[in-house]
């Protein structure tokens, strides 16, 4: 569906196996801008591709006008179908620093993180075009103009971007809203990217890759509900773990429970979040 002059937001649902028999329903958001060409923001899964093609050709454009795929990181329900598209027709490929190494090298992402089904959700390693820094503007023609913003904590090399003439921001998993499950490698981070995120002035839609689009006031009222979820998490984990509980699978199931998010969501990649939270406890 088309969000704003120029972006339309495609939800991409997938199934995600999590053990012997057992799958989770899940969906992710990608984001295509159309100007003179078409700029996706992340391609979902590996099935995605063909979702992201009758798309763009139900909208009256052409699969073959994707010149840029930016990725807001490479976990796999971001970078599914980067390797297809890029394979189709040759397009350019922008991702942080921080998360290259990830896209260039997929076995050595699963090896580092090795979550459930890895393989059915991404098709393979990418070649990076042009790496990314805080503070980077991407000139998409037609006077469309892309800010880079480094929002690390979800991952280390995690971007948010604004589309500056829509006030549009791609948020990627950067804000975490009530019930998620959380995932984040830092802590402290993601709270700072959060608020770093408050200080844009005049966003009109928010982008989330886990969320619907949101327009006007409700956007800085969710980040500030993001803060408050992010703190409650922060004081179950402390409770718990001043209670003696130290294992952070245990930790995680425990928290979990509190939050009413379903006991199958507890997982490894997951639990490990909390291993920040117990090293933010200790400074
Ligand atoms: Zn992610």
């Amino acid at each position: 569906m088309q969000v704003t002059k120029h972006v339309h937001a495609l939800r991409i649902p997938f199934t995600l196996p999590i053990g012997p028999g057992i799958t989770l329903d899940r969906f992710v958001y990608a984001f295509l801008i159309y100007g003179e060409d078409i700029c996706l923001i992340d391609t979902g899964v590996a099935s995605s591709k063909q979702v992201i093609f009758d798309y763009i050709v139900s909208t009256g454009r052409n699969p073959n006008e994707i010149s840029t795929i930016v990725q807001t990181h490479t976990h796999p329900d971001h970078i599914g179908a980067t390797k297809a598209i890029k394979e189709a027709f040759g397009c350019k490929v922008a991702v942080h620093s921080g998360e290259r190494e990830w896209i260039e090298d997929v076995e050595l992402q699963f090896k580092e993180r090795p979550i459930p089904g890895f393989h059915s959700l991404v098709e393979g390693s990418v070649e990076v075009d042009q790496v990314l820094e805080d503070g980077d503007v991407m000139n998409l023609g037609e006077g469309l103009t892309l800010e880079v913003f480094h929002t690390p904590g979800h991952s280390k090399g995690s971007i948010s971007l604004l589309l500056k003439e829509d006030r549009a921001l791609f948020s990627g998993d950067v804000i975490p809203l009530h019930g998620d499950v959380l995932i984040y490698e830092d802590y402290l981070a993601s709270v700072d990217s959060v608020k770093k995120l408050l200080g844009i002035e005049g966003v009109n839609n928010l982008l989330s890759s886990w969320d619907q689009p949101r327009e006007g006031e409700a956007i800085y009222r969710l980040m500030n509900d993001s803060l408050n979820y992010f703190q409650q998490v922060e004081a179950l984990v402390a409770e718990h773990f001043m209670n003696g509980v130290i294992d952070t699978m245990d930790l995680c199931k425990r928290v979990f429970q509190d939050l009413e998010i379903p006991a199958a969501a507890a997982i490894p990649t997951v639990a490990k979040s909390f291993e920040s939270n117990i090293k933010a406890l200790k400074k």
